[in-house]
């Protein structure tokens, strides 16, 4: 069982780095995404040493519920989840939003390149095989504010939670609204995003939730307040469980 999921992991890493390759003909001039080296391999689109560096965070060196690096390791558990119990039953994320990581993110977002998505999504799948999650039952993306949605083409996390849910044969369950907060969180001041509420989102009813394991998926956890707005709107649902995976993880 162990075997086949790390084969399953083996398989989706190298799928994603031949991802990252398919694309180059839409890479001009080609350069490396991160370092902006000239790529020789003109089917990549980084160089073969950020290519390198894209690994996912090993699981066992972060807090299990937050992902956080700052973590007691006697307890398995960091000093925030220690004192208040988190509302997700876990959070993951591929990749800390650092080198070439970020820069998948931020062109993937901002630099019109939806199609990154299916590349980072099969990290995330990678990811998602190397922790000792339960199978979810739906994947739901974190929705955008609709000027954003309308602004920029389209919602990255939905692409992310799209191609999460072939690359695990799940179904995607696009019930997730954002109904205000109307702004780009790249904009806000930690104490601003902070103040996002739950009554930022709703969720439309399409199917039963009730005891069901949900995986919520986003591009990148900040301070995880996004996360936990929509975990608060599902939990009225009463599903079983709430997972939570992006493809970084901000460093604080
Ligand atoms: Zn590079
Ligand atoms: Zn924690």
């Amino acid at each position: 069982m162990a075997k086949n999921i790390h084969s399953q992991a083996h398989k989706l890493l190298r799928f994603a780095k031949h991802c990252s390759k398919a694309l180059l003909y839409l890479v001009f001039p080609p350069i490396c995404l991160h370092c902006g080296d000239p790529i020789e391999e003109k089917s990549l689109i980084f160089c073969c040493d950020c290519l390198g560096r894209l690994e996912p965070i090993d699981p066992l060196e972060r807090c299990p519920y937050c992902f956080s690096a700052d973590f007691y390791l006697e307890k398995k558990v960091c000093p925030e989840c220690f004192r208040c119990t988190p509302l997700l039953n876990r959070i993951a994320a591929a990749f800390d939003y650092i080198g070439p990581a970020a820069d998948l993110v931020k062109e993937m977002k901002y630099g019109n390149r939806p199609y990154l998505a299916k590349g980072a999504a099969a990290y995330m799948a990678a990811q998602f095989y190397r922790l000792d999650w339960p199978t979810p039952d739906y994947i739901i993306p974190v929705p955008l504010p609709l000027t954003r949605w309308i602004q920029r083409g389209y919602n990255q996390s939905h692409l992310l939670a799209e191609s999460l849910s072939k690359f695990l044969n799940r179904p995607l369950l696009n019930g997730l609204h954002r109904i205000c907060g109307d702004f780009s969180q790249a904009g806000l001041s930690r104490e601003q995003r902070m103040a996002l509420s739950p009554s930022s989102f709703r969720f439309t009813k399409k199917v039963n939730l009730e005891d069901k394991c949900l995986l919520l998926v986003d591009d990148v956890m900040t301070t995880g307040s996004t996360l936990r707005c929509c975990a608060e709107i599902l939990l009225e649902e009463c599903p079983k469980s709430i997972y939570g995976l992006t493809v970084c993880r901000a460093i604080k």
